[in-house]
C-alpha cells in the first residue's frame, strides 16, 4: 500500500524536522516526549534536558532533593540588584496519568499533526508554561534586558499528588528562605491565543469519599438500609448541590473558578463474581470518590458541617 508507506514517510519527514530544529517548538516537543505521568512520572530526564536549556541561556541551574529520587531543579537569573526581594516562578515537572489506549497519538509521542495541533500528556498542564518561562528569558536576555530583581524558576516533582515531597518540603527549606522571594507565580492556563492569563487565587482541593454500609441481603428483596441504597442517598444530595452550582455558571452568574465544583471519580461497590459482578445479592459496603473544589470564598468548616448533616 504505497499511499500508507507515502503517509508514514511524510509523518516520519515531519516530526524529525521538528524535533531536530532547534526552535521554540521544537524544544517544547523534546520536553513533552519525557514520561512524567504518575505513578512513576521520571525526572532525572526532563531535569537534565531543563539543566542543558538553562545552559544554553546561560542561567545558573542547581538540583534539590528533599526526598530520595524526587529532585526539585532552580534556575537562577541574577538581577542587577540581588538586595531587592527576587522573583519565583514555579512550575511542576509531573503530569497525571494517561490512557494510551485511548488517544489518537501516543500520549508521549509529543505529535504535531499536520494541523498544527501538538498532542501529548502534560502540554496543557503544565510543560507549556515550563518552556514558556524559558523562552521568554530566551528573548529578553537576547534583546539586552537585565532584571533589577533575581528571577528564580523551579521545577517541583509531585504536585499533582499533593506536592508533599516537593514545593511542601522546599517552602520550609533553607534554601528557599535564602532565595528571599518577594513574589511567586504558580502555573496559570494554557492559551490558544497571544495572551498568557495570571491568576491571584486558587481554589483548594478536597478529596471526598463516601463509604456506605447496610445490610447486605438477596437482590429480589426490597428492604431498607442496604449500603447501595444509602450510598446512592448521598450521590443523589451531591448530584443536587452540583446542579445547583453549575447552574449559577451556566446562567452567567459566575465563573467555573467561583463556584464549589464537586465531580464523582470513581465507584467501588458490588461482589466480583468470575463474569464480572453478582447481580442477585445486594452487598454489605459501597463507595464513592469525590473530587471536591473549594474557591477562597467558601468557609472550609461551614462545607464540613454541611457534609456531616447530609
Ligand atoms: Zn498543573
Amino acid at each position: 500500500m504505497p499511499s500508507i508507506r507515502l503517509l508514514a514517510l511524510f509523518f516520519f519527514l515531519f516530526f524529525s524536522v521538528h524535533s531536530q530544529e532547534d526552535t521554540p517548538i521544537a524544544r517544547f516537543l523534546r520536553y513533552l516526549q519525557f514520561n512524567t505521568a504518575h505513578p512513576n512520572p521520571s525526572y532525572a530526564d526532563p531535569i537534565s534536558f531543563l539543566i542543558s536549556q538553562a545552559n544554553a541561556i546561560g542561567l545558573h541551574a542547581r538540583t534539590l532533593e528533599f526526598t530520595p529520587s524526587k529532585p526539585l531543579l532552580l534556575l537562577t537569573w541574577p538581577g542587577s540588584n540581588p538586595s531587592l526581594p527576587s522573583v519565583l516562578f514555579n512550575s511542576h515537572l509531573d503530569s497525571v496519568p494517561a490512557e494510551p489506549s485511548k488517544w489518537i497519538y501516543p500520549p508521549f509521542s509529543a505529535t504535531l499533526a499536520p494541523d498544527g495541533k501538538i498532542y501529548a500528556r502534560g502540554a496543557q498542564d503544565e510543560k507549556c508554561i515550563a518552556m514558556q518561562y524559558l523562552e521568554a528569558i530566551r528573548n529578553l536576555k537576547a534583546n539586552g534586558f537585565t532584571p533589577s530583581r533575581t528571577v528564580h524558576i523551579s521545577y517541583v516533582p509531585d504536585e499533582e499528588i499533593g506536592g508533599f515531597d516537593g514545593s511542601a518540603k522546599f517552602a520550609e527549606s533553607k534554601e528557599f528562605k535564602d532565595l528571599n522571594v518577594g513574589f511567586v507565580l504558580d502555573e496559570g492556563q494554557a492559551s490558544t491565543g497571544e495572551e498568557f492569563r495570571v491568576f491571584y487565587a486558587d481554589r483548594s482541593p478536597w478529596g471526598l469519599i463516601i463509604k456506605a454500609t447496610g445490610d447486605p441481603g438477596h437482590g429480589s428483596r426490597l428492604y431498607d438500609n442496604g449500603a447501595m441504597e444509602n450510598l446512592m442517598k448521598s450521590v443523589e444530595v451531591i448530584t443536587k448541590f452540583r446542579e445547583s452550582q453549575f447552574d449559577i455558571v451556566k446562567s452567567g452568574e459566575a465563573m467555573n473558578s467561583e463556584v464549589i465544583s464537586v465531580n464523582p471519580v470513581y465507584l467501588k461497590a458490588g461482589i466480583p463474581s468470575p463474569t464480572g459482578f453478582v447481580m442477585n445479592m445486594q452487598p454489605s459496603e459501597a463507595e464513592a470518590g469525590f473530587d471536591l473544589r473549594l474557591p477562597p470564598t467558601a468557609d472550609p468548616d461551614l462545607i464540613k458541617k454541611r457534609i456531616a448533616e447530609e
